[in-house]
C-alpha cells in the first residue's frame, strides 16, 4: 500500500475560520457570521483582494497564538501508528513555514514532511490520502482516484465528498477504507 496521507492545517487541524473571522471583522465590521460562509469563494464579494490576503497571512503569521483542534494529536498520532507517512500541506506563503513548524512541534503534532504552497495538488499522484476541507482540493482528490476527507463545514456542506463532525470519525473512515 502506498503509505503517503497529505494533511491540510487550516480547519483541519485547528479553527482557522474562527481566528480569521476575528481579524476580519476589525477591517468589516459587517463580514457574514462563519455559519453563512456557505459558499467557499464567498469572500470574492469584496473587491480589495489585498485586504482579504493582507488579513490571512496576519492569522499565518500569528499561528503560534492558536491551539490545535483538541482531537488533532491523537488524530496524527493515530496515522503514525497505522504506518502512515505524514504530509501537512498548508496553502500558506512560504514566510509563514517557520511559525508553522514552531506550532506543529509546541503541539506535539506528529508529521514526515511539510509542504506550503498554493497549489497541494501536485502531491497527489503519490499518495493514499487527502484530508482536507475545501471543496476543489477535495473535487481534485477524488479526480486523481484518492481516498478523500475531511471535517464538515458550512462551504462544504452539501458537497458530495466524505466529511465529517470530527477527526476521530475522519480516522474511523480511512481506517474503512484501508481495509476495503
Ligand atoms: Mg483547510
Amino acid at each position: 500500500m502506498n503509505n503517503r496521507i497529505v494533511v491540510d492545517i487550516d480547519n483541519t487541524l485547528w479553527d482557522f475560520a474562527k481566528a480569521w473571522w476575528e481579524y476580519f471583522k476589525d477591517v468589516d465590521p459587517d463580514v457574514p457570521p462563519i455559519e453563512l460562509w456557505d459558499r467557499w469563494h464567498f469572500w470574492e464579494r469584496y473587491p480589495d483582494k489585498k485586504m482579504l490576503h493582507d488579513t490571512l497571512k496576519k492569522v499565518h503569521l500569528s499561528q503560534d497564538k492558536f491551539l490545535p483542534y483538541k482531537g488533532a494529536k491523537t488524530f496524527l498520532t493515530s496515522l503514525k501508528k497505522k504506518g502512515f507517512y505524514i504530509i501537512i500541506a498548508s496553502h500558506r506563503e512560504q514566510e509563514a513555514l517557520e511559525v508553522t513548524l514552531k506550532w506543529l512541534h509546541q503541539h506535539e503534532l506528529p508529521f514526515d514532511e511539510i509542504h506550503i504552497s498554493y497549489d497541494k495538488s501536485v502531491l497527489f499522484t503519490n499518495c493514499f490520502a487527502v484530508i482536507d476541507d475545501s471543496p476543489s482540493v477535495l473535487q481534485k482528490a477524488e479526480e486523481a482516484g484518492i481516498v478523500r476527507a475531511g471535517l464538515l463545514n458550512p462551504w462544504n456542506k452539501g458537497t458530495d465528498h466524505p466529511l465529517f463532525d470530527s477527526l476521530e470519525e475522519v480516522l474511523g473512515y480511512i481506517e474503512g477504507q484501508l481495509q476495503s
